[in-house]
């Protein structure tokens, strides 16, 4: 998507160790109008799919996510970072390592808004390693509801997480694909 490639050229900062700050416009400041231009592309790719719920991570992929469920006249979801522990059984829970903290986190959602009827949508800010995209994978299994796809804004081509999942069989709609990125170059997928 030609509007998120120039945003993240004007506006994006490369950090060392491979992260693209877009603290301006996605991920701190959010430009909700740009939001409901990606919500718009997401809109088209799976309308047909009958999609009730978009499921999304806290917490940058939230404010994505509230604009595309709005799209989609549907409620959001978001999984938790937790640390409580599933003692009376009512979530599902996973395991989830963070790109940019390093960090497993337990991740969870109540069973409750999960149902084995729900046709769902990912949505997320960014795929990189897919370690955040694989856990929502894992929620959606574990309730036995249908895995419609993903919608990413940001995919960076350059780390296996696109690949494998697209290998696992995963529907991705990634609308600015970052083929490299250097301090002084950023240069996207044709
Ligand atoms: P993955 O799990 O695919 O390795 O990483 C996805 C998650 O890490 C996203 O939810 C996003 O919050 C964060 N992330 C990964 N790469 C970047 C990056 O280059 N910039 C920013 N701002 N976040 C990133």
């Amino acid at each position: 998507m030609r509007l998120l490639e120039e945003r993240i050229l004007r506006d994006g900062k490369v950090r060392p160790g491979g992260i693209l700050k877009v603290d301006g416009f996605l991920n701190h400041q959010m430009d909700v109008t740009l939001f409901a231009q990606l919500a718009d592309e997401w809109y088209d790719a799976f309308r047909n799919d009958g999609v009730n719920k978009i499921l999304t991570i806290e917490a940058s992929g939230i404010g994505l996510a509230c604009i595309a469920a709005q799209r989609f006249g549907c409620p959001v979801l978001f999984a938790k970072k937790t640390k409580t522990k599933n003692i009376d059984g009512s979530v599902y829970t996973t395991l989830v390592q963070s790109f940019t903290h390093g960090r497993i986190y337990d991740v969870i959602v109540a069973k409750e808004y999960l149902r084995s009827t729900d046709r769902v949508l990912l949505i997320d800010d960014f795929l990189a390693n897919g370690a955040a995209l694989e856990g929502l994978c894992d929620l959606v299994r574990q309730a036995g509801a249908t895995l419609v796809g993903a919608g990413i804004a940001v995919e960076k081509c350059f780390q296996p997480g696109g690949e494998r999942l697209r290998a696992q069989g995963l529907r991705i709609e990634s609308l600015a694909r970052i083929k490299s990125m250097s301090d002084d170059s950023l240069e996207f997928m044709d």
